[in-house]
C-alpha cells in the first residue's frame, strides 16, 4: 500500500517536507503524484491544504493525517471523505512556539512596545508609565493545545488569566475583566465571527485583541468601528480573512493594528514529520490513533 501526500506547497515546502517524510517512513511507498500508483493501493492520505478533489475516489482510504493543527478548511472541503478517520498535527514545540507568540504580544501591549515602535517612526522620545504584569487580566478563549501552553507560559510571567472553552460560563463574564483577549478558538460554525460589535462591547473599554487563531473569526469592520471609536485600543493579527492579506487592505497601515503574516505557530516539517509518522505506525500496528477530528464538534 502507499501514502499519499497530498499538499499545496511551493518549491521550498517540498524541499523541506519530502526528504524528511521518506526519513521518517524508510518502510513506506510515499507519493507525492496519485497518478503514480493506482487508487486503491493509497490506504494513507498526508495533507496540508490539498486541492479540492485530492482524495475523490480512494476506495482504501483508511485515515487523513493533516500536517497543519488547524482543519476548518478540510472539513469545509465536500470532496474530503467524511466516514475516514481525520487526524490533526498536535506538536508540543508548535504549542510552545504559539506561546512565545502570545506572550511577545501580551508584552508588547503592556510594556507599550508598539507604541515607542511607532515613537521611533515618528522621531519621539516619550517615556510612559510602567504597568507590572500582575495588574493585567489576559484571557484565553480556546484552551486547547496551543490556548493551554499560551496560559501556562503567561501565568509563569506574572499575568493574570483568564480561560474559556465549552465547558465554561458566558462568555461575557470573562470579557468584561480582560485587558488582552487572546484567541485561540478552532474555526467553527459556532465560532466564526464571534469577534463582533456585539462582542467588543463587552471588554473594557481600552482592551486590545490578539487573534493567532482564524481570521473568520473577526468581522472586520466591526474591528476597525471598534477600534475608531477606542473602544478596543490596539489589536494583534496573525490571521485574515483573506490570506495574503490583500495590498489594499485597511489593516496594513492602521496605526492602532500590528499585522504578521501567519506566522504565529508555523508547522516545523522536523518534529511533525515525526509525528505524523507515529500516527502511521500505530494504523499499521492496530493501536488507538492520536488526535483525532470530532467531525461533529468541527475540531
Ligand atoms: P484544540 O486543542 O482543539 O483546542 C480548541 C479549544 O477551543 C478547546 O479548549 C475547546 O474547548 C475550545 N472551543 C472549541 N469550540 C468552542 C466553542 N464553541 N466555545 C468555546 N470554546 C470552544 O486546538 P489547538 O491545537 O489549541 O488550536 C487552536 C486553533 O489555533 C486551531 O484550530 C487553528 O485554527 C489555530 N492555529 C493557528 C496557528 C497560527 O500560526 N496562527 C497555528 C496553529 C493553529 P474544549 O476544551 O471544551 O473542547
Amino acid at each position: 500500500m502507499a501514502i499519499l501526500l497530498a499538499a499545496s506547497f511551493d518549491d521550498d515546502e517540498w524541499a523541506a517536507w519530502w526528504p524528511l517524510l521518506q526519513a521518517a517512513l524508510p518502510n513506506e511507498q510515499l507519493v507525492r503524484d496519485r497518478d503514480a500508483v493506482a487508487p486503491h493501493e493509497i490506504d494513507i492520505a498526508l495533507v496540508a491544504n490539498p486541492a479540492p478533489g485530492s482524495l475523490r475516489d480512494l476506495p482504501n482510504l483508511r485515515l487523513i493525517q493533516s500536517l497543519w493543527a488547524g482543519v476548518d478548511r478540510l472539513l469545509g472541503d465536500a470532496t474530503v471523505p467524511v466516514d475516514i478517520p481525520l487526524a490533526r498535527m498536535v506538536d508540543p514545540l508548535m504549542n510552545a512556539t504559539m506561546a512565545q507568540t502570545a506572550l511577545w504580544a501580551v508584552a508588547s501591549l503592556q510594556r507599550g512596545f508598539f507604541d515607542y515602535a511607532a515613537q521611533q517612526r515618528e522621531g519621539v522620545w516619550k517615556q510612559h508609565a510602567l504597568r507590572r504584569a500582575d495588574e493585567i487580566t489576559v484571557a484565553v478563549l480556546g484552551t486547547g493545545q496551543m490556548g493551554q501552553a499560551a496560559a501556562q507560559l503567561l501565568t509563569r510571567h506574572g499575568y493574570n488569566v483568564l480561560g474559556w472553552r465549552r465547558s465554561a460560563g458566558p462568555l461575557a463574564e470573562v470579557l468584561a475583566r480582560a485587558g488582552i483577549v487572546i484567541n485561540l478558538l478552532p474555526l467553527t460554525p459556532e465560532t466564526q465571527g464571534l469577534f463582533n460589535a456585539e462582542t467588543f462591547s463587552r471588554m473594557p473599554r481600552g482592551a486590545s485583541l490578539v487573534n493567532l487563531a482564524r481570521g473568520a473569526h473577526v468581522v472586520e469592520a466591526d474591528l476597525l468601528a471598534a477600534l475608531g471609536s477606542g473602544q478596543l485600543r490596539r489589536a494583534v493579527l496573525d490571521v485574515f480573512a483573506t490570506e495574503p492579506l490583500p495590498a489594499t487592505h485597511p489593516f496594513w497601515s492602521h496605526p492602532a493594528i500590528t499585522v504578521l503574516p501567519h506566522i504565529a505557530a508555523p508547522t516545523d516539517p522536523r518534529s511533525a514529520a515525526v509525528i505524523a509518522a507515529r500516527n502511521i505506525a500505530a494504523l499499521r500496528n492496530g493501536e488507538p490513533l492520536q488526535h483525532l477530528v470530532d467531525r461533529t464538534r468541527g475540531y
